[in-house]
């Protein structure tokens, strides 16, 4: 008889464990500032929308590594600024020190530690799911401490894909020896985390809803969660009520 997999908790990384994006917005305002004198006053507006633009369309290839983070970068700062000339290798280096200073900025939530810490002693197995650049993930895992306090990291550039895709799940659930009906999910964004979950077959997905953002609900989560043993979920609402 094979013995049962074990229980996994799958976390994801940016908003979730740690505060992602009010170091990001903090990034924002230093590249305002930085831009800014390059462009005439009524040009912010449609800078950003370009900058933004381009993250929303090619964040993909950097995320799975078919793009490097330093080309990705230049090219997004390039496009930006595409009608009003060309950035200057000062200004390029310097909104790129903007990027690294938000990974080098973001901190853990409250609480963080103390959950995982919990879910280790009661021999949950840990790992946290993450899109975005190899290099960049692990090295904000590595500072705060989280790639110890789990058992692996996977990261959209290892799996080859971003979340939802099922590849990222399932790359994490092999990693641990665990069945996706012996897991939950954990993470902020509903059609990464939440819906990529249930989509994996994972047993349930747990939402962080940021201030502001709305409930939402699907069937597929109350209704997979009596898969999922009973104590794992208690243990994370117990740490939840906690802080
Ligand atoms: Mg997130």
């Amino acid at each position: 008889m094979t013995a049962p997999s074990s229980m996994a908790v799958l976390f994801d990384l940016d908003d979730t464990l740690i505060n992602y994006s009010s170091a990001a917005a903090k990034e924002r305002e230093s590249v305002h500032r930085l831009v800014r004198p390059h462009l005439p006053a009524d040009a912010m507006d449609g800078f950003w929308e370009r900058y933004e633009g381009h993250l929303a369309r090619h964040h993909v290839e950097v995320d799975t590594g078919r793009a490097t983070v330093a080309d990705y970068r230049e090219s997004r700062l390039r496009h930006a600024l595409e009608p009003w000339g060309k950035p200057s290798p000062a200004l390029a280096a310097a909104v790129a020190l903007c990027a690294d200073m938000t990974a080098a900025r973001v901190e853990l939530h409250a609480g963080v530690n103390e959950v995982l810490g919990s879910l280790r002693e009661a021999g949950v197995r840990l790992g946290i799911i993450t899109n975005g650049p190899g290099s960049i993930q692990n090295a904000k895992c590595a500072r705060l401490g989280l790639a110890a306090a789990v058992d692996t990291v996977v990261t959209s550039q290892d799996a080859g894909r971003t979340k939802p895709d099922a590849a990222v799940f399932h790359m994490a659930l092999d990693r641990l020896a665990t069945s996706p009906d012996r897991c939950v999910v954990v993470g902020d964004s509903w059609e990464n985390d939440v819906l990529g979950a249930i989509r994996a077959g994972v047993g349930a997905a747990v939402h962080i809803r940021r201030p502001g953002t709305p409930a939402r609900t699907a069937d597929g989560v109350l209704g997979q969660l009596p898969r999922v043993d009973r104590e794992l979920l208690e243990l994370l609402e117990v740490r939840r009520g906690g802080n």
